[in-house]
């Protein structure tokens, strides 16, 4: 086994079934609860077995935003999911997901299919993702949205690409909830209780992150 191998908890171990691992792509800056119902409602709609939540490492589409330390997204991040990974963190260079699920595939059985989940937002763009055509090929994408969220755009854009996405959209009232907003919260001093975990505010506070509003 690599020591990459060790940041992947095991599944697909009985040929005789088909495994289905759910994938949560974010910069989590922090994660909140819209991100955990996202995954929860996910994992429960497309009946995951599984559900890895990985902050991207050095997101590709932020290389010119500040963003805050990588340790410090996966520790709020493994305070808050049931299942964090270091997997992207801990791969050195720009973050691209068709490497994270190419990584996947060629780590897990053929048995298990991979579901790659994240914001409908980030979904719109896929287009200017690094090799999307190859992305497409490796894993079912998963669009959360919030309520009001105008699919049908969202749609006619992807479908335009000329490439062979399979995207599910669910909608999630929770993420009215955004990591932005907890940002800005925290750096004007005021609450931002009960939108995150008792422990990841915990570990915003010890840790002063979002103080000074970079
Ligand atoms: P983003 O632009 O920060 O997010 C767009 C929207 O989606 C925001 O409203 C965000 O809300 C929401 N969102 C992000 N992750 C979510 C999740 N897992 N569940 C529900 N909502 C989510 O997006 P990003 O963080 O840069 O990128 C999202 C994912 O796409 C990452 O895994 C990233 O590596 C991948 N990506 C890859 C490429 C590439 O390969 N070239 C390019 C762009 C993005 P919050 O701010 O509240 O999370």
């Amino acid at each position: 086994m690599s020591s990459r191998d060790r940041l992947l908890p095991p599944l697909g171990d009985d040929p005789e079934r088909t495994y289905r691992l759910g994938i949560m792509g974010g910069t989590f800056d922090p994660i909140h609860y819209g991100h955990l119902v996202t995954a929860e409602q996910a994992r429960e709609a497309l009946d995951l077995d599984l559900v890895l939540f990985m902050p991207a490492g050095s997101p590709a589409f932020k290389q010119d935003k500040h963003v805050s330390d990588p340790e410090d997204r996966y520790a709020t991040a493994a305070n808050a999911a049931f299942y964090a990974s270091r997997f992207e963190i801990d791969r050195p260079g720009v973050t691209y997901t068709v490497d994270t699920l190419g990584e996947l595939r060629s780590r897990y059985p053929d048995n298990v299919e991979l579901y790659f989940i994240t914001g409908a937002d980030a979904i719109m763009d896929i287009l200017a993702w690094h090799d999307a055509e190859r992305l497409a090929s490796l894993a079912t994408l998963i669009a959360a949205t919030r309520p009001g969220y105008d699919i049908e755009t969202a749609k006619a854009r992807i479908a335009a690409s000329g490439i062979d996405f399979d995207v599910r959209y669910i909608e999630i009232p929770a993420l009215a909830i955004s990591s932005s907003n907890i940002r800005e919260l925290v750096r004007d001093g005021k609450s931002a209780r009960y939108l995150t975990s008792e422990s990841v505010m915990g570990y915003i506070q010890k840790n002063d992150l979002y103080v000074t509003g970079e």
